[in-house]
């Protein structure tokens, strides 16, 4: 719970400044990890991808913004069955991500999860320079993005004013809390904290809600208990005072605006996605996606990048899983010779070669 809380946790506007989030550090000390390939998003296509390179012996670093692998399945739709993966006639989004985790264990990549990449940069050397939010820094020699719709960034309050509020406190006990949202993140804190603040109340835009049925009975539970207050309607305005948040002006939707003290306000609005920062890395981009110079490597209009899944377009695309495992296998065979430039790639089955069975860590079948 603690980590999807962390994760999840997008506004915090309080009273009294604190220290729960850090600054990103930026440490130069460490030296740059030096690898052949960096695949930028584990969502399905990140995570087939790294399967696809492992089958040529290209081992990978993969990066994504969120702190779970996953991409949409995961965060989107985790509880969804999907019905057209091939000869998997139904899994759920969930179920699809730890197949894939399964699937990709004999390559061991490396994860590094919860850092956005920010800078791409060509080198002399003909690699590439590589940095996520996090300070992390990488010397490839090929790039995957499978970034999907873009990462996700949390979807704020929009109140004139309220960004100067942000991240500023955590320390619950003994304040009065609003919690904004309907989904699961929102009834989750609202669950916990109901009973160790001093008070606490659910705003929501309407009466129904996205997040479980069970945790939205235990609300209604509390709700008639009186240890917590549940309030429909949007926030159309506050107050600060002496530059801390001191209410919130809620509307509802008899048209009357009312006002909430409160300590602390913490906003669960969900995630939408954006391109950030994959815009200024001088790639071809075309409506939010990138064009891939041709079918049969997926590569980009700069050499040695690669763009697979949802995040790339060319003519007849279908943003699709099995689309994007496709683009994955023919971009590991278009990326081998950046890596291996005096070896010719011959494509072998997993079934019937004794070179893949080693590299998948399995025995050799005896066939009579
Ligand atoms: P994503 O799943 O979007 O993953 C991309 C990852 O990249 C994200 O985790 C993101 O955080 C990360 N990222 C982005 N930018 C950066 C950056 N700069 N640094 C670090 N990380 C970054 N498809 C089907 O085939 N069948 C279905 O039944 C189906 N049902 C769906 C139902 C719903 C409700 C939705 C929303 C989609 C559905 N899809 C379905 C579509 C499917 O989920 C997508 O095609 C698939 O997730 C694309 O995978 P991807 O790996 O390309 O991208």
């Amino acid at each position: 719970m603690k980590q999807e809380i962390d994760s999840r946790m997008e506004t915090i506007a309080a009273l009294e400044p604190s220290s729960m989030t850090p600054d990103t550090v930026i440490s130069d000390s460490k030296p740059p990890i030096e690898t052949d390939a960096v695949i930028i998003g584990a969502g399905p296509v990140g995570l087939f991808q790294v399967f696809e390179l492992g089958l040529l012996e290209i081992k990978a670093h993969i990066i994504d913004s969120l702190a779970a692998v996953g991409g949409q399945c995961v965060e989107l739709y985790p509880d969804k069955p999907i019905y057209d993966i091939p000869a998997v006639p139904i899994c759920t989004g969930q179920e699809l991500t730890n197949n894939l985790l399964k699937q990709i264990e004999p390559f061991g990549p490396t994860f590094h999860l919860g850092q956005e990449v920010t800078v791409v940069e060509r080198r002399e050397d003909g690699r590439f320079n590589l940095e996520t939010s996090a300070g992390t820094r990488f010397i490839t020699k090929t790039i995957f993005i499978a970034a999907g719709v873009g990462s996700f960034q949390p979807r704020t309050l929009k109140v004139e004013g309220i960004e100067s509020f942000e991240n500023s406190q955590v320390l619950f006990q003994g304040k009065n809390l609003v919690i904004c949202g309907g989904g699961d993140s929102a009834l989750d804190w609202a669950l916990n904290l109901a009973g160790k603040a001093e008070s606490v109340i659910l705003l929501h835009r309407r009466e129904e809600f996205r997040a479980a049925p069970a945790s939205v009975a235990k609300m209604k539970a509390l709700c008639d208990n009186y240890e917590m207050q549940l309030v429909i309607g949007q926030v159309t305005g506050m107050e600060a005072n002496e530059n801390k948040l001191s209410e919130i002006k809620v509307t509802g939707a008899d048209g009357v605006t009312r006002r909430l003290p409160l300590d602390m306000l913490l906003v669960f609005f969900g995630l939408s996605p954006k391109l950030g920062p994959i815009a200024e890395w001088g790639l071809d981009i075309e409506r939010r996606q990138l064009k891939v110079v041709n079918t049969e490597k997926f590569e980009t209009n700069v050499p040695g990048i690669f763009a697979v899944g949802d995040i790339n377009t060319y003519p007849g695309k279908k943003k699709l899983i099995l689309s994007g495992f496709h683009e994955a296998a023919l971009a590991a065979f278009g990326a081998a010779p950046y890596i291996f430039p005096d070896k010719k790639i011959h494509m072998q089955y997993t079934t019937t070669s004794p070179k893949l069975h080693k590299i998948l860590g399995v025995e050799t079948p005896v066939f009579d």
